[in-house]
């Protein structure tokens, strides 16, 4: 039985889900904006910028470390298991596309997803197109020339920074324009290109009725939480595990 507390999933229905920090504060990893949030005593364009990462790699790579070991001692919340139980009911209908750089999704059990800003735990070149490669080493102390790569560039977090190119974008595209149901979970809503998800989604109209139901999951409203059909107001992990009836 489904209520107007649930999101009902049809046969027909593809379910198109993106994920911000929120979906991992009931982990115990800090979101990015607000009290107690990453960039406290951070500035975002000394740690999440090329041009941050050429003045100082090394305070870069404090920062990623100090994430890195956050993100071994957390587990995945009951939003994360939610998520991976509702991937196992849809199948191919289920396409998960995360902001987070941390492995939660995975941990809880997700498959069909893709991280746009990287992944905290693999490491690539600066200078070279070497494929990227898992790396859970924490460097706190170690100098910035020790971390060489073979071409003599330097190795680098695998994550995408303020100003450069979010992966996956054609594969998150081509999901945008098969879903008809989006749920967003625990992002602000103000770091693009994800916030415009909901209006590429919005978009696709068919004679005036639309084809894309939105929703959003957190405990704020968003920046762009007028472009959503409706708004669940709680923590993901409250929140998820009571939120789709799949018919
Ligand atoms: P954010 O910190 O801006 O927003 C977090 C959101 O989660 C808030 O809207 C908050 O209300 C919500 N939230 C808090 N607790 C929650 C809970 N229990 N359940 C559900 N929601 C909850 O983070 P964001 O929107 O994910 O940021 C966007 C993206 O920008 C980030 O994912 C990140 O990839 C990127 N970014 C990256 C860096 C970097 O280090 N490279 C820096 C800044 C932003
Ligand atoms: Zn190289």
């Amino acid at each position: 039985m489904s209520n107007s507390k649930q999101i009902e999933i049809c046969e027909n229905d593809h379910v198109f889900v993106l994920t911000g920090a929120g979906v991992s504060a009931e982990s115990g990893l800090a979101t990015f904006r607000g009290a107690g949030g990453l960039w406290e005593g951070e500035r975002v364009e000394d740690v999440a910028s090329p041009g941050g990462w050429k003045r100082d790699p090394e305070r870069v790579w404090r920062f990623y470390s100090m994430r890195r070991k956050a993100a071994l001692l957390a587990e995945p919340n009951p939003a994360h298991a939610a998520l991976a139980k509702l991937e196992h009911k849809l199948g191919e209908r289920y396409f998960l596309c995360t902001q987070n750089v941390d492995d939660l999704h995975e941990r809880a059990g997700s498959r069909n997803l893709v991280h746009m800003h990287g992944e905290l735990f693999q490491s690539c070149c600066d200078s070279c197109t070497r494929e990227p490669f898992t790396d859970k080493r924490i460097f706190c102390q170690t100098k910035a020339e020790q971390l060489r790569c073979e071409c003599g560039g330097h190795i680098r977090p695998n994550i995408v920074w303020f100003g450069e190119v979010p992966f996956h974008m054609d594969r998150i595209i081509e999901e945008l324009h098969r879903c008809t149901v989006m749920l967003v979970v625990g992002t602000s809503g103000v770091v693009q290109p994800a916030a415009s998800f909901v209006h590429w989604a919005n978009e696709r109209y068919t004679g005036g009725s639309a084809v894309v139901r939105t929703y959003y999951v957190g405990p704020e409203h968003p920046a762009n939480a007028e472009a959503f059909t409706r708004v669940f107001q709680g923590k993901a992990g409250e929140v998820l595990p009571h939120l789709f009836a799949v018919l």
